[in-house]
């Protein structure tokens, strides 16, 4: 195990403010120019262009070659949680369609019980972060602008970062073995450039710069979500007092974390590492002092029957 040490304690006034990303999924549209500008920038081989037959989200989820993934989440709202559904008896469909983009309530959603939830999902970037805690080469690291990267050239692929992600980002590359995820893109952070996916984003739904003023803008987005009637509306990841310190990419969700395959309440799971450790020590030298009373015991023994 490296001896890394969560952000905080890294930080000092040299060093650059800690960034990350807000990603507000209520102005998602599903374009995917995130997934394609990560894919290009760095160089990620295809990962299959398979449908799961379930949505028309092709690349399914966040794996060695998908840093970015846009989850497709189609919805059937209940009824009961809807505005009343316009009467349509005795509508005049050919005269609306004469109309064309003019006709009243002809928006796909008008009425529906359908609705879409896109998220842009991508490595959280933790404040605590497992993968560093348990990577024994060194490979995994903390950068200067607190995000985590992995170094594929000194990744031995031996797999421990994989279970130790609460999140399931970090996976190995089948027929390759190392482990691969989201770098935020370090080459552009050290050029002063921001990230390929916030930059190719057409409706700025991942915003990139100083966490702490991301923090505050998603604030300010959820208030305003809320105050216009979407109850839904909430923050992930933006707590730095959760179970991994915060994330260093957080989000609006219009919805329960489980409905986009987040976990609701992440816990790093090198948390207890440090007790079982302690554990572990007084454990053993129990043993050895149990050992010890028993020779001490069996040489008094022997002593005395060679007196008798
Ligand atoms: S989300 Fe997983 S891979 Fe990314 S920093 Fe956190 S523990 Fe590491
Ligand atoms: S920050 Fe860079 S590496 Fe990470 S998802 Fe965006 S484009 Fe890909
Ligand atoms: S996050 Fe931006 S670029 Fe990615 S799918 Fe949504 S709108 Fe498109």
């Amino acid at each position: 195990m490296t001896d890394q040490l969560p952000w905080p304690t890294l930080r000092d006034e040299e060093r650059p403010a800690r960034v990350g990303f807000f990603t507000d999924t209520s102005v998602c549209i599903g374009c995917k120019a995130c997934e394609v500008a990560c894919k290009e920038w760095n160089a990620i081989p295809e990962d299959g262009m398979e449908l799961t037959g379930m949505s028309y989200d092709n690349t399914q989820g966040l794996g060695a070659s998908t840093w970015r993934h846009v989850a497709f989440i189609e919805q059937s709202r209940p009824a009961e949680a809807l505005p009343s559904a316009p009467d349509h008896s005795g509508v005049d469909v050919f005269s609306l369609a004469g109309q064309g983009s003019e006709a009243p309530g002809t928006t796909p959603q008008d009425g529906s019980e359908l609705r879409w939830l896109m998220s842009s999902d991508v490595c959280k970037h933790c404040t605590h972060a497992a993968c560093l805690d348990v990577c024994p080469t060194g490979s995994l690291f903390r950068t200067e602008f607190g995000t985590v990267v992995v170094q594929e050239d000194i990744c031995n692929g031996c797999g421990y970062c994989v279970p130790a992600c609460p999140y399931g980002v970090i996976e190995q590359r089948p027929g390759d073995g190392r482990a691969f995820k989201c770098t935020m893109c370090y080459d552009r952070l050290g050029a002063g450039q921001e990230p390929a996916c916030a930059k190719a984003c057409p409706t700025e739904s991942i915003r990139f710069g100083p966490l702490d003023a991301l923090r505050e803008q998603a604030e300010r987005r959820v208030g305003e979500l809320q105050a216009a009637g979407v109850s839904g509306a909430r923050l992930y990841g933006a707590d730095p007092e959760d179970g991994v310190g915060g994330d260093g990419a957080f989000f609006l969700l219009l919805d329960e974390p489980e409905v986009y395959g987040l976990p609701p309440d992440p816990v790093v799971t090198t948390r207890d590492l440090p007790a079982m450790w302690r554990h572990a020590g007084t454990a053993a030298l129990t043993l050895l002092a149990g050992a010890a009373a028993v020779f001490a015991g069996t040489g008094r023994a022997g002593k005395g029957t060679a007196r008798r």
